[in-house]
């Protein structure tokens, strides 16, 4: 069985790991491979080729580093089929959707392409008698990212584009239950000229995680994953001095008013609360449908989600593939229970599903409760799978204060066709991403990707702007260059003249 290995000086190598965890093949339920656990050593080990790296790369000329870029955007093209097959087949999402994650992150790399721009200080002339003041970003050095196991190009593409062509070398821990792409990936950089050492993987579970927030020599950490690991990861490396941007979990919210077009949003609701089986940050969990809206919305929802064709990744008549894990379906499948012993309605039950086949396979079907209520297990906890529970709201207000109420504010959507409604809206909601008729409201890679309260710990949203702050430091420079035979040492404080 193949043992997927660590890439680190620009070669694949064990290192000096000998502990594996099975990587499974969700649409059959058997595991495909073994990918290496890292131990902290082999941590030390790619760091000191990162830091080596980062003596030239850091140094590097801005050409040199979009020219990278510019070759590793046309290699993402060419190989997206092949990487998005690498993705569902360990992922278990259909592969045009994980040709989606690939199209999304790679305009990240196109963000990174115009870096130059992002990177630009500013100059003031003659801030005092012949005196200029300017600014200028520097990278940090050597960077690490951990990512979770949902978007397994996307997530890292958020993160190592930026770092990289802003002059640091990037250490990635990707998850270990869909390690395979993260491998590629490094191919296809040393393929665009990347020097090596200046991207690295290594693969691992929580002793790789602590080794990368522990060490010295990591200026920074980026992590996306779940609320608890983000406020562990956020607490643990901010305490040895290092820059954090956790990104965590979310339960978003979609209203729906009684004057939107329902087939429209139910359409949207549908693909996604159960698109990637429910198992992306911002897909749709909650439908908060208002007034009259309610039980006309449900009925559409219901006819649309038992249409939802449920098979293997690799099959394009597939809408939806399998969980990642068997844990992952217990979780479905007891939320599904939960939700019903409490009261909620199971309009659509997909626990008892099967794949003709598959039978092995991690899937379940797509669920749809009605009448959940915000006290309801259903409701309050991140199920992370394709259950949609929808809560019913008398007014727009109330359905505001549901989604206030949520510790979660990564996204939410609300469909209508007012306008008043929409901006009022927008304006009271505590969530990062808002979507008006738009269900999944990513921002584009030249904005910033974050959300508020438990889904973002820590103040630093992640790529775009915020991106290239997070992974540079700035310094101002005040110069003056004086007459010398005329100047004199004053003692008092400078002020300008
Ligand atoms: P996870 O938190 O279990 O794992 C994320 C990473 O942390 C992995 O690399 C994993 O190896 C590591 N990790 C796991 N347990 C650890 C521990 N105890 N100590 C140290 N490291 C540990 O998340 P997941 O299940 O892979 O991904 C799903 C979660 O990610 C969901 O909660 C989802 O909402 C969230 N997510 C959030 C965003 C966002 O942008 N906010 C995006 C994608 C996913």
């Amino acid at each position: 069985m193949n043992t997927i290995e660590h890439w680190i000086n620009g070669t694949a190598t064990s290192a000096g790991s000998t502990r594996t965890a099975p990587v499974f093949d969700p649409a059959t339920g058997k595991q495909q491979a073994s990918v290496l656990l890292a131990e902290a050593s082999d941590v030390d080990t790619a760091v000191a080729a990162a830091s080596k790296a980062f003596e030239s790369w850091g140094d590097s000329s801005l050409s040199q580093r979009t020219r990278v870029m510019f070759a590793f955007r046309e290699l993402l093209v060419k190989h997206e089929d092949e990487l998005a097959r690498i993705i569902s087949r360990e992922h278990g999402k259909v592969v045009d959707d994980a040709r989606g994650e690939i199209v999304r992150g790679r305009e990240v790399v196109e963000y990174a392409c115009g870096i130059a721009d992002a990177l630009k200080g500013s100059f003031s002339d003659q801030v005092s008698r012949d005196v200029d003041v300017h600014d200028f970003h520097q990278p940090l050095g050597v960077v690490a990212g951990i990512t979770p196991f949902n978007f397994p190009i996307m997530v890292p593409l958020w993160m190592h584009p930026v770092a990289i062509a802003t002059g640091n070398t990037f250490i990635l821990k990707p998850s270990e239950r869909d390690p395979s792409a993260s491998n590629f990936v490094a191919q296809l950089y040393a393929e665009a000229g990347l020097p090596e050492g200046v991207f690295t993987v290594v693969h691992g579970d929580k002793v790789a995680v602590d080794a990368i927030l522990d060490h010295p020599d990591i200026a920074a950490v980026s992590f996306v994953g779940s609320t608890p690991i983000a406020k562990y990861v956020h607490e643990r490396a901010t305490a040895t001095g290092k820059r954090v941007q956790a990104l965590g979990g979310a339960k978003n919210h979609a209203v729906v008013l009684p004057d939107a077009d329902l087939e429209y949003a139910a359409n949207h609701l549908t693909a996604a609360a159960f698109g990637s089986a429910g198992q992306r940050c911002m897909a749709i969990s909650v439908g908060v449908a208002v007034g009259a809206a309610g039980d006309k919305l449900v009925g559409i929802l219901e006819r649309k989600a038992r249409e939802v064709k449920v098979g293997p990744g690799g099959d394009p008549a597939s809408d939806m593939g399998p969980v990642v894990t068997e844990a992952a379906r217990e979780r479905v499948v007891n939320a599904v229970a939960q939700g019903a012993e409490q009261g909620a309605t199971v309009v659509v039950d997909g626990r008892g599903l099967t794949v003709d086949g598959h039978e092995e396979g991690f899937f379940v079907g797509p669920s749809l409760l009605d009448h959940v209520t915000t006290d309801m297990t259903a409701y309050r906890e991140e199920i992370f799978g394709p259950v949609l529970a929808v809560v019913r709201a008398e007014t727009v207000d109330e359905a505001i204060a549901i989604i206030n109420a949520n510790p979660y504010g990564n996204g939410t959507a609300i469909f209508t066709g007012s306008g008043e409604a929409a901006r009022k809206f927008q304006r009271e909601v505590k969530v990062g991403m808002i979507g008006v008729n738009v269900p999944i409201p990513v921002p584009m890679a030249y904005y910033s990707f974050g959300g508020w309260k438990d889904s973002l710990i820590g103040d630093s949203p992640i790529h775009g702007p915020a991106g290239v702050r997070f992974y540079t430091r700035a310094k101002v420079v005040t110069t003056r260059w004086p007459h010398t035979s005329t100047s004199a040492a004053a003692f008092t404080f400078p002020t300008s003249s």
